[in-house]
């Protein structure tokens, strides 16, 4: 392939060669490629559904700035994919009253992996990642990932839960999501990668919601795995948070 010399959108290096940057890690493409790795995508309002290759690319990132998302992405794809095969060697996942509680990776790999990734689809002109805009919040999320800096559970939390479609859970889902709110105060940015819904709250802290607070993805390693169905989606994470509400699942979150 023929080098392209551009400035890095990461660390603003300037006349370097740019490489075709994945905005969706490619691990979340294996299960939806067919034999001839090629998948064909739907979306609502675009007639002229074609074949599509090596999943979304964009001239975004240098070879340097590449190989540090690269690190973080590994992390994260090890958690998608033991989760997806229920399989887990790295990870340790104890399931107690249909939540599972997901241990043993590395909290800030993940952190920034799924930063990274929503910063990519907002910065990115591709029409299928238009609906993902972080504002003022991109150079700030560029800062994070520039620095490759500690950001606590509480600021820019993430979320994550197992979906199921009609009681059945489908690996091979990746659907980008508008942007919902929660409780009239906090942006969530969605994605579903490998049929997991990855929820982002575009929130530095200020605002405190106790209830969502259980779902983090934990400094600790930890994080609880929330099983919701794709019909309900739009709906707020209130209604399952009502769940932990419940006194067994407190004191099970509690003994953790
Ligand atoms: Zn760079």
């Amino acid at each position: 392939m023929a080098s392209y010399l551009g400035d890095c959108r990461l660390c603003f290096e300037k006349n370097i060669e740019i490489r075709k940057s994945h905005i969706v890690p490619e691990f979340a493409y294996e299960k939806i490629y067919n034999q001839k790795h090629v998948f064909k995508p739907i979306a609502i309002d675009n007639k002229n559904i074609k074949w599509e290759q090596c999943g979304y690319r964009e001239r975004l990132l240098c070879q340097k700035c590449e190989t540090k998302l690269s690190l973080w992405e590994g992390s994260f794809s090890l958690v998608v994919k033991e989760l997806s095969a229920k399989s887990y060697q790295k990870l340790t996942v104890t399931e107690t009253a249909g939540i599972e509680l997901v241990g043993g990776f590395n909290y800030l790999h993940i952190k920034l992996a799924v930063l990274s990734i929503f910063w990519r689809m907002s910065i990115s002109k591709l029409h299928m990642f238009s609906e993902y805009e972080l504002g003022p919040y991109a150079e700030l999320f560029r800062n994070i990932l520039h620095e490759g800096s500690f950001v606590s559970q509480n600021e820019y939390s993430i979320v994550i839960s197992r979906l199921n479609y009609r009681g059945s859970y489908y690996p091979g889902v990746l659907m980008p999501l508008s942007r919902g709110r929660y409780d009239g105060c906090i942006t969530i940015q969605s994605l579903v990668l490998n049929g997991f819904l990855i929820e982002l709250h575009v929130n530095d802290g200020r605002y405190r919601k106790p209830e969502v607070e259980y779902f983090h993805v934990r400094e600790s390693g930890k994080f609880i795995l929330a099983c919701r169905n794709l019909e309900e989606v739009y709906v707020n994470l209130g209604s399952l948070a009502k769940r932990f509400r419940e006194p067994d699942v407190i004191s099970f979150f509690n003994k953790t």
